[in-house]
């Protein structure tokens, strides 16, 4: 049976982060669904379609094509959405002990709204862990070097967003 997990986020925009995590999460399930949540409290820089554009492009030249990897938008409770996918696995990446906090709050209520749904947490690697989107944006909107955090074609996306705000 093949085990489908679903990564959940922002990804506004997907970083070099939330890469590594699409690779570990390819050694716990055998297809995994990038799913980008639309209702969030976040206010987003790029739209739903521009996000999953950019992870799209990842997964076609960073991750080589892996045709184990979809990327889809939903809207409403992720739990639905994890059910509609024939799926009970929710990836998530921890980067610090801050991070856990809230993280684990969210798997209990997941898991309370829909008990045969289990998230599975796996740990930044030393090398990304301190990226996150916010930070990148941050730093491009004062024309600081972000090229370690994301790949080009993000960078520049991430250019001319800013330019046109
Ligand atoms: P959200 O708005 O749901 O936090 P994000 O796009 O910020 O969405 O993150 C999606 C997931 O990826 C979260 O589980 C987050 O902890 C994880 N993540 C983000 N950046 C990194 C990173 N640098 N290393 C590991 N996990 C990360």
């Amino acid at each position: 049976m093949t085990k489908i997990g679903v990564y959940p986020g922002s990804f506004d925009p997907v970083t070099k982060g939330h890469l590594d995590i699409i690779n570990k999460a390819l050694l716990v399930v055998d297809h995994l669904i990038v799913a980008i949540a639309c209702d969030t409290t976040k206010t987003p820089l790029f739209t739903a379609e521009e996000r999953k554009e950019m992870i799209e492009f990842e997964i076609n030249h960073t991750l080589g094509r892996n045709k184990a990897v979809e990327v889809k938008v939903f809207e409403g409770l992720l739990v639905n959405f994890v059910n509609s996918c024939g799926s009970s696995v929710i990836i998530r990446g921890l980067r610090a002990v801050s991070d856990f906090e809230y993280e684990f709050q969210m798997s209990c209520m997941n898991t309370k709204l829909q008990p045969n749904i289990q998230t599975i947490f796996l740990p930044a690697s030393e090398k990304t862990h301190f990226i996150s989107s916010k930070l990148i944006k941050q730093v491009a909107r004062l024309n600081g070097d972000i090229k370690d955090f994301t790949s080009e074609f993000v960078l520049d996306k991430l250019k001319s967003k800013l330019k046109n705000q």
